[in-house]
């Protein structure tokens, strides 16, 4: 569903992403991780356009993402994406946050939009909270309502940036929880994450990244038994 061949992209002088290439079949669930300034933001927002490239080619679903031609808007619309610092609308409620792209991107009805969005805002736990505004809730209710307002979308695929980086501890598995729950079901999912835990239990695969290379791409038990690269090694051990 979602491939990268020989992805390079340069500012200016310094290269940021070498020659990256990948996939993610319908189903997987694959973890990037790596030291910070590897590259992992710029990789994974390589696959909805969000950032331009210049050499290699991304394919999501059939299409080409570097191609001037597409329409990245519509690519964007498809793929549900979950940064590290919530990116909710902080003058909406919850509930309009859950329906405007529905109604402004997908065309649907208030009526549909809202039903849609409440029914996933159920599913995160959140029902009771949907006439509140983001600053009214906790980190991790917050990144639960951005989930849900992803999924509202029908993605056929989520990217998610260290979505518990920005966390309290004891809010992490709150959205955790959430993330099983929808790899479980069979939600494509490339996520950048250091929770190792979260990765031992639902990713098919680990991505390591070190200078803007993927310097290992292994199966996840492959990954913590024997890492082959010896970066991947040294920072396994700094952070388990
Ligand atoms: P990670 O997510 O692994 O921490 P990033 O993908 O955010 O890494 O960044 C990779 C590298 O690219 C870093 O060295 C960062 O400083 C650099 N970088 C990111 N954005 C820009 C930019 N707009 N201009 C120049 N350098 C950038
Ligand atoms: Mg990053």
């Amino acid at each position: 569903m979602i491939e990268l061949k020989n992805v390079s992209k340069w500012y200016g002088k310094f290269q940021v992403l070498s020659d990256c290439t990948t996939h993610v079949a319908k189903g997987d669930v694959v973890v990037i991780c790596g030291p910070s300034g590897s590259g992992k933001s710029t990789l994974i927002k390589t696959v909805n356009g969000l950032e331009p490239f210049q050499q290699g080619e991304v394919v999501v679903d059939g299409v080409q993402v570097g191609d001037p031609r597409t329409k990245l808007s519509k690519l964007r619309a498809r793929i549900g994406m979950v940064f590290q610092n919530f990116e909710l609308f902080p003058h909406l409620s919850v509930r309009d946050n859950l329906t405007l792209a529905q109604v402004k991107v997908l065309g649907r009805t208030r009526d549909e939009a809202t039903e849609k969005g409440l029914r996933y805002l159920d599913r995160v736990g959140l029902l009771a909270q949907q006439d509140k505004f983001p600053s009214q809730l906790s980190g991790g209710q917050q990144q639960r309502v951005a989930i849900a307002r992803a999924l509202a979308m029908d993605p056929i695929a989520m990217l998610f940036d260290e979505p518990t980086s920005a966390l309290d501890p004891e809010m992490i598995n709150e959205v955790l929880d959430v993330m099983v729950g929808l790899a479980q079901e069979g939600m494509t999912m490339m996520v950048v994450t250091h929770e190792m835990g979260f990765a031992r239990k639902v990713a098919g695969r680990i991505i390591f990244m070190d200078h803007g290379r993927i310097v290992e791409d292994s199966p996840t038990e492959e990954f913590f038994t024997l890492p082959r690269a010896e970066r991947a090694r040294e920072f396994l051990a700094k952070i388990i």
